[in-house]
């Protein structure tokens, strides 16, 4: 039977596909056939997870001071053996071998046997270390994730590819799934700013969040159209639904090759005032993406998503080569790279972060100046990168006077380093802030004094003004950029970063959203940032634009707080 159901379209276009259902939960595993080819790999894909959870643990063990209590010791030693015991250690091999399937799955299998014979044990000490089985295949599972395998193509019948439906999924699952190819993701939960979202968003593939109950709604395979524009997902749609919907996707894909014309065009108004676009980016092979797409910078790398999915945190030469890459590969293009923004619903080992208030807590510069060894190391890596391109380091989230010095202090220590061991770095290298929390954007001089540059970011900032949760689907509704004291701040924000002469960007959702695209120039606002995806989008807004016209309507958006009113005139200076 064919029903639609209504969420928030993170990403426009229209993707039709069969369903395939994920879940976060750490033991939910698919299953694949791996081709025979393959078979030896996955195999030596789960020694090496077993091999890395003993070491682990080993270490685990080792690092047990005498001094602790004897449990911790025993705790470990059961979980040892209970990883070399061939049940665990060799039987699930068997299975990928004898079934050709993913090592996930079968050790899935095998848990699920093991568990089900404890079941039968009488003996209450016995039966009750069901849950140290389980913990430990969840160290086994983690290992594999950290070293993904075989992904299986989609599915052959494939004008119709596959959908990814999952309940909800943090920034770090979505982007493990770039290497996926998906034709769409859709999710239960979700504000249309979450990091999950804005992750979605860069895979540049029709996406929509806050559909409430889809996942259980929609069954495995099922064929569904995806309206990504509006926000909308067709299950089992009939014939004639999906011949219109087909039609609409050719008229999208063609609008798309008609806006690569303007890769290499500069955003000018029709007035002459020029525009600067830059992407933003998740890793370092976003640049491709935003290369293809005429970025003229990088304004914003998200480099916590090289601390997600991952056992242990990248050294600095792992993080100096990221770095470098993006600052080589952009040729002299300004590269903005900002310091870790972990915290909140970006945590290291993936899980969500149970403080009260997470998105109030110790997040982004917060966190990076309680482990300052850890910060040291990620900015002499952004310095030795400075040396290959031009690179510009951003601090995310400051609030107070105190923060901006304690970071500049800590930028001066990494180059203090550097400069005794005779390693080159930019010394010019500029240093810029995120206005994300109002009170910063209020005390604009406490950061233009200090600070080379600005970059606001709409997605906290408008989260932390309207006390509205950016990542909580129930009051997505509420999140509203055109609120009146969004944009009178915003106006203040340009306006008195200009009158010192202090650049200022912004790097938030708003940057990339066509609707906003004229409001903001009209603003005042000359450098956006946003996914590749958008970039030709919002060039083709500015370059139909007439700085003089909409600035008057501009103005009257500030002196009204009739939403009505606001829309009608946004409309005007759209139309
Ligand atoms: C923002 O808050 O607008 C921003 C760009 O940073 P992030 O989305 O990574 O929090
Ligand atoms: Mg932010």
């Amino acid at each position: 039977m064919s029903f639609a159901i209504h969420g928030i379209g993170v990403s426009g276009g229209i993707a039709i596909g069969h369903a395939h259902l994920v879940s976060r939960a750490k033991l939910e595993a698919a299953h694949y056939v791996v081709p025979a080819y393959q078979v030896p790999e996955e195999s030596t894909r789960f020694d090496a997870a077993i091999r890395a959870v003993r070491a682990e643990l080993e270490e685990l063990r080792a690092g047990v001071r005498a001094t602790a209590p004897a449990e911790f010791g025993a705790f470990i030693d059961l979980h040892l053996m209970i990883l070399n015991d061939s049940t665990l250690s060799a039987i699930p091999r068997k299975i990928i071998e004898s079934e050709q399937c993913n090592a996930e799955w079968a050790l899935r299998v095998q848990m699920d046997a093991l568990l089900a014979q404890f079941d039968e044990v009488e003996d209450t000490y016995l039966r009750e270390r069901k849950a140290d089985v389980v913990q430990v295949v969840e160290r086994i599972m983690k290992a594999l994730s950290g070293q993904p395998g075989y992904i299986p193509p989609p599915p052959a019948d494939a004008a119709h590819s596959r959908i990814l439906v999952a309940h909800d999924l943090s920034p770090a699952d979505v982007v493990q799934f770039k290497q996926h190819q998906f034709a769409s993701f859709i999710t239960d939960l979700g504000g249309s700013t979450s990091h999950t979202a804005v992750v979605a968003r860069s895979l540049n593939i029709p996406s929509i969040v806050a559909l409430h109950n889809a996942r259980q709604l929609i069954w495995e395979n099922e064929l569904v159209v995806v309206d990504g524009t509006q926000g909308v997902v067709i299950v089992d749609p009939d014939r004639q639904v999906l011949a219109e919907y087909e039609l609409r996707q050719h008229q999208f894909d063609i609008e798309r090759q008609k806006l690569k014309r303007l890769r290499d065009t500069r955003a000018v108004t029709l007035d002459g005032i020029e525009v600067e676009l830059q992407a933003n980016i998740e890793l370092p092979g976003d640049v491709v993406e935003a290369r293809e797409n005429g970025a003229m910078g990088i304004g914003l790398f998200r480099t916590e998503f090289l601390f997600l999915n991952r056992d242990g945190l990248p050294d600095e030469d792992e993080q100096f080569e990221a770095y470098r890459k993006v600052a080589q590969d952009m040729a002299g293009l300004p590269v903005t790279i900002r310091t870790y923004d972990l915290g909140a619903d970006k945590q290291v080992d993936g899980e969500k972060d149970h403080t009260v208030n997470p998105a109030l807590g110790l997040r982004a510069i917060r966190l990076c100046l309680t482990e300052p060894q850890r910060f040291l190391i990620q900015l002499r890596a952004m310095l030795r990168a400075s040396h290959y391109g031009r690179v510009n380091i951003l601090i995310p989230m400051l609030m107070n006077t105190a923060e901006v010095d304690q970071a500049l202090q800590m930028i001066k220590q990494a180059r203090s380093s550097l400069d005794e061991n005779g390693i080159p770095y930019d010394p010019n290298i500029k240093v810029g802030g995120m206005i994300e929390v109002p009170a910063a954007a209020l005390a604009l001089g406490m950061f233009t004094r200090k600070l080379d540059f600005l970059s606001v970011g709409t997605n906290d900032l408008i989260q932390y003004m309207l006390a509205v949760d950016r990542t909580d689907d129930t009051v997505a509704h509420l999140y509203d950029p055109l609120h009146p004291a969004v944009l009178n701040l915003l106006a203040h924000v340009f306006k008195t970063a200009g009158k010192v002469n202090v650049p200022v960007a912004l790097c938030g959702e708003m940057a990339g959203d066509v609707t906003l695209t004229r409001l903001l120039l009209a603003l005042g606002l000359r450098q956006y940032s946003m996914h590749s995806a958008h970039l030709l989008d919002v060039k083709q807004y500015i370059l139909k634009s007439s700085l003089h016209e909409i600035k008057p309507l501009a103005r009257k958006m500030l002196r009204t707080d009739d939403p009505d009113k606001l829309r009608a005139l946004l409309a005007r200076i759209n139309a």
